[in-house]
C-alpha cells in the first residue's frame, strides 16, 4: 500500500488511519523494522507487534496474548516471513497479557531471554500467581468502598484470575532493562524510555537514527490507555505518574518522530499527541472537581468522567480510572474522602482549596 499521509486531528498517518495493514501480512515501516498485526477478541480487536532485523535473527517487541489463533499466526511467520531465522530476544513493553502473553512460549521455543523492566517482570509474576480461588478480602473491600453492588462483586469474583488465563508463564529469569539504557539491535541504537501510570514501569524503545519510537501503550493515537487504581495499592496515585512521565516524554521526544503504537496505526506528531493526552486528563480533573461541590460516590462520577453509559464489563476499569482521578485530587488537597457507616467512600471538593481551572490557567 503506498503512503497516503492522512491528516486527522493534528496527527499524520503515513499509511492511513484504518485498514492500513492486514493480519498476517508484515509491512516494513523503516529499514529492518516490520509491523505485524495480530487479531484479538474484544474491543481492542488487535495488537501491533514489531519484528526487528537483528544479528543472527529477529528481535521481537511484544507478543500478543495466549490464544491458539496467535500461536498459529506465529507459526506461519516462523516458517514464512521470518525465513526460519530464530528469535534472538523478546522485549516486552509492559506486563499486560496482550504484550507478554506468549513471551514464555517464544523464549522457550528459541531458547532466548525476555527483556523487561524489573517492575513489569515482578508485577507480572504476582498477577500470574492469582487464581480463581483465594480472592483477598482487601480486594472485595476495596470495590465495596468504591460502590460495587453485591451483583458487581459476584461478577468480580467470577472474573478474578483471568490475567493468568491470558498469559503463558513467564521465564523464571529475565534480562532487566532500565530507563535510558541503550540497546544495539541490528545496525541501530535503541534507547529505553520509561513511562509510568498505565503500568508500573512501561518501556518505550526510541531509535533516534531511524526517527521512530515503539511506544507500546504509552502513546496511542486516538485512545488513551487505562490509568487505574487497583486493590493492591488503594491509595496509589497512578495519574500523577502518568502525567509526569508524559510531560517528561515531551522533553525527550521530537515532534516529527514516527510513533509505532501497540494499537491502531503508526503516526507522526508525538508531542501533539502527548499534549492531547495530558489535556484530556486535566479536563477530566476539572470537570470532576466542579461536580464534587456536592459529595459523590465513585459510580456517581462515571457520567462526568466518561460521558457515556458504562457496560457491566467495563465497571472494574471505569472504577479504577475514576479512582485514579479522585486519588490525584485527594492527594493534591483539592477534595477530601469520607466513609459512611456502611463503609462506602464519598468525595467532596475541599472548600478551602483552589483548583486551577483550565480557563483560568489559559487566561
Ligand atoms: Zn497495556
Amino acid at each position: 500500500m503506498p503512503m497516503i499521509n492522512e491528516e486527522y486531528r493534528g496527527l499524520t498517518y503515513p499509511w492511513g488511519r484504518k485498514d492500513a495493514i492486514k493480519v498476517g501480512e508484515p509491512k516494513e515501516v523503516a529499514p529492518g523494522v516490520w509491523w505485524v498485526r495480530f487479531a484479538m477478541p474484544g474491543g481492542l480487536d488487535h495488537i501491533n507487534i514489531w519484528l526487528l532485523e537483528d544479528e543472527g535473527g529477529w528481535t521481537v517487541v511484544d507478543t500478543c496474548m495466549k490464544l491458539d489463533s496467535a500461536k498459529d499466526q506465529w507459526e506461519a511467520l516462523f516458517s514464512g516471513f521470518m525465513q526460519g531465522k530464530p528469535i534472538v530476544r523478546v522485549i516486552c513493553t509492559h506486563l499486560h497479557p496482550d504484550h507478554i502473553g506468549l513471551a514464555g512460549w517464544l523464549c522457550e521455543r528459541f531458547d532466548c531471554d525476555v527483556w523487561m523492566t524489573r517492575s513489569e517482570y515482578l508485577n507480572a509474576s504476582l498477577l500470574l500467581s492469582y487464581t480463581d480461588e483465594g480472592i483477598p478480602d482487601t480486594a472485595l473491600q476495596f470495590y465495596k468502598r468504591a460502590g460495587f453492588t453485591d451483583e458487581m462483586l459476584s461478577t468480580y469474583r467470577r472474573r478474578f484470575g483471568t490475567f493468568g488465563k491470558m498469559s503463558e508463564p513467564l521465564p523464571h529469569s529475565y534480562r532487566r532493562i532500565v530507563d535510558l539504557e541503550t540497546i544495539n539491535i541490528g545496525s541501530h541504537y535503541w534507547q529505553v524510555v520509561i513511562g509510568q501510570g498505565h503500568s508500573p514501569e512501561h518501556a518505550c524503545l526510541y531509535c533516534p537514527g531511524l526517527k521512530l519510537i515503539i511506544s507500546g501503550d504509552q502513546i496511542l493515537p486516538r485512545i488513551t490507555p487505562n490509568v487505574s487504581v487497583f486493590p493492591t495499592e488503594p491509595d496509589g496515585n497512578p495519574l500523577e505518574y502518568w502525567l509526569s512521565s508524559n510531560t517528561r516524554l515531551l522533553d525527550i521526544l521530537p515532534e516529527d518522530l514516527l510513533v509505532l503504537p501497540a494499537h491502531q496505526t503508526p503516526f507522526k506528531g508525538a508531542r501533539t499527541r502527548l499534549n492531547q493526552i495530558i489535556d484530556g486528563h486535566r479536563q477530566s480533573l476539572a470537570r470532576l472537581y466542579d461536580f464534587l461541590a456536592t459529595p459523590r460516590t465513585v459510580p456517581e462520577c462515571f457520567d462526568v468522567m466518561f460521558n457515556r453509559q458504562i457496560s457491566d464489563g467495563e465497571i472494574q476499569f471505569a472504577t479504577g480510572e475514576t479512582l485514579a482521578h479522585l486519588n490525584y485530587l485527594v492527594q493534591n488537597g483539592n477534595i477530601t474522602r469520607s466513609v459512611d457507616e456502611a463503609g462506602l467512600h464519598s468525595y467532596r471538593a475541599n472548600p478551602h482549596a483552589h483548583y486551577i481551572h483550565l480557563d483560568e490557567a489559559a487566561a
